[in-house]
């Protein structure tokens, strides 16, 4: 404790224009989540007030050599492209800790939520308007915040659904295009497919299947839903309802509680029944279809559409931009 004032003191008489003594030695890492919430706790914040909730942001030791301004303004178009697809900022209060670190771009991040709803996040100090306006993480980690916490077995889950709804939450708040979100979806989600040994989802550690092959089962589920109601519901309504019940993750739920309460909203068993599928059996997907269904078709490292496909409408509300 007494070590950790004694180096944010350090810190400060760098910024006062002595010697540069802010290395990366000097401040805590943050490693340690309880770190963060003590951060939260103890150091300024600033308050950003939106529809449905607020975010505490701070500048971790004051983050010397950050553009705060830079800062703000991507908080809050990360904050603008969550609200906007759940109707509301979807949790009351969300820490946010911004740590100064080396480098041009926009860091690892990680949110938790056993403290209250809470992100850490590393932004590098050279990180200019393009990097920022390029990042994706910190509007995921809004994500993860949105949904309740899951057991370790369903990470797939949480990752997958960040992964799946980001691009199409910021192509929504017109902060993406629509080929961009189609492009990363078709090189990505071939990456998640399961190798010949995989078994269920439930459990899995691979990389590519936690965020790729997830965000195939959201895809699905986007998919199954419209399928199922006729068109009157998607994924979202689904979102919506699961974050309004839960309070995001700062509630701990199981996945079966989660997709009956996203199938209840929407009048389907669409959820409940692809997650007993992906969860327990060796769920392939046959990508090449469904794209074609979509009308998302590559030519030469190209993202083309086709507007007569059978899902083609589908897709373009998907990604169309929503008034405010
Ligand atoms: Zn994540």
């Amino acid at each position: 404790m007494f070590t950790r004032r004694s180096a944010v003191v350090a810190l400060g008489i760098g910024i006062a224009g002595a010697a540069i003594i802010a290395d990366a030695r000097a401040a805590p890492s943050y490693d340690d989540p309880d770190d963060l919430y003590q951060a939260l706790r103890d150091q300024p914040a600033e308050r950003i007030v939106l529809p449905g909730g607020e975010i505490a942001l701070v500048f971790a030791d004051g983050a010397p050599g950050l553009d705060r301004d830079r800062v703000r303004a991507w908080v809050r178009e990360g904050a603008d492209a969550v609200t906007r697809y759940f109707g509301r900022f979807p949790v009351k209060h969300y820490g946010l800790l911004v740590i100064a670190g080396d480098g041009d771009a926009v860091g690892h991040a990680t949110t938790f939520g056993y403290a209250g709803s809470a992100t850490r996040i590393y932004v590098g100090r050279s990180a200019d308007r393009v990097a920022f306006a390029r990042d994706w993480v910190l509007t995921h980690e809004m994500l993860h915040a949105a949904l309740p916490d899951l057991p370790r077995r369903a990470l797939w889950l949480q990752e997958g659904n960040a992964t799946y709804v980001e691009p199409i939450a910021r192509a929504q708040a017109g902060y993406l295009s629509a080929s961009e979100v189609w492009r990363q979806s078709l090189a990505g989600m071939q990456k998640g497919e399961p190798e010949p040994n995989d078994g269920g989802m439930d459990g899995t550690r691979s990389w590519a299947r936690l965020y790729w092959g997830g965000a195939t089962f959201w895809l699905q589920a986007e998919i199954d839903i419209a399928r199922a109601s006729a068109g009157r519901h998607s994924l979202q309504d689904a979102m919506r309802a699961i974050n309004r019940q839960s309070g995001g993750n700062s509630a701990d739920w199981t996945p079966e509680q989660l997709m009956a309460a996203g199938d209840a909203a929407t009048g389907t068993e669409a959820l409940s029944r692809l997650y007993t599928r992906f969860a327990s059996e060796r769920a392939t997907t046959d990508l090449g279809a469904l794209f074609a269904r979509l009308g998302v078709v590559e030519r030469g490292g190209w993202v083309m559409f086709d507007d007569t496909a059978p899902l083609a409408e589908l897709r373009r509300k998907l990604t169309r931009p929503r008034a405010g």
